[in-house]
């Protein structure tokens, strides 16, 4: 696991599984804990991050509903957790299935787990909208395509890009058995003016992008995703591994041929 404070109240927490991000904001005397990583060491070391910065937690926030996102109430149990309606939603459509999911993926990878999931109180935040952090705010946009239901988080004052699934370095533009191309793209132009701005981007899954890079990620990924579902569509040059073919794969399938 690796950690990185890219500015003085934002702390980047990166898994070894996935390369999955969590994101510490903190501000005043609040501070809220983005999305998690996936190992149970690596959340082990998340309440130890916060007291090292003298921080602590007043809530914790999830990019989107997948189950690899939502595992900081295991070390935080007290927290609530705030999302956007459409993850609301889809965790109220799908009761257990995060638990479950992550059963699945501790009994293949032999994970042991010394507290068990529970979501707790979900709070619904309204997207488009802004979120009180001490007298500051946090800006939320709807970032729905990778999968039904999400949100992108912008730390304004630290010029910090929480995207979600979305720009990522390290996965292709990944369209999820609810996620949809057209709303993909969508969210990718709308997500174009706060990386326009951004000092950083933070992805899902990999390390954080200054806008340039971002920006590049931002181009490979709509000339991929525009060029589906053509099997030759090129993969972006650096995300060519087999594992990203599988991805490619699946996303042929949520692509009808017009
Ligand atoms: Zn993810």
């Amino acid at each position: 696991m690796q950690a990185v404070s890219v500015h003085g109240d934002v702390v980047v927490v990166r898994s070894e599984m996935w390369q999955t991000t969590c994101t510490v904001v903190h501000h005043g005397d609040e501070t809220f804990v983005i999305d998690s990583p996936v190992f149970q060491d690596e959340l082990d070391a998340l309440p130890a991050i916060l007291a090292q910065a003298g921080w602590s937690p007043s809530g914790l926030l999830c990019t989107h509903g997948d189950w690899d996102h939502v595992l900081a109430r295991i070390v935080f149990p007290d927290a609530s957790l705030g999302v956007a309606e459409t993850t609301a939603a889809r965790l109220r459509a799908e009761p257990g299935d995060a638990q479950r999911s992550l059963r699945e993926f501790d009994d293949e990878n032999y994970v042991e787990r010394t507290r068990p999931l529970t979501l707790g109180h979900v709070q619904t935040l309204p997207v488009p909208g802004r979120l009180d952090i001490a007298d500051a705010e946090l800006e939320l946009m709807p970032a729905d395509g990778h999968t039904e239901d999400g949100m992108a988080i912008r730390v304004s004052w630290a010029g910090v890009v929480v995207c979600g699934d979305y720009l990522s370095p390290v996965e292709i533009p990944w369209l999820s058995e609810t996620g949809s191309r057209d709303a993909y793209l969508a969210t990718l132009e709308r997500l174009r003016p706060w990386v326009e701005e951004a000092t950083w981007v933070v992805p899902g899954h990999g390390t954080p992008l200054d806008a340039a890079r971002a920006l590049a990620i931002m181009r490979e990924d709509v000339a991929y995703l525009e060029a589906l579902p053509d099997p030759a569509a090129p993969l972006p040059l650096a995300r060519r591994t087999a594992a990203q073919r599988k991805i490619h794969e699946e996303n042929l399938t949520r692509v009808k041929t017009p």
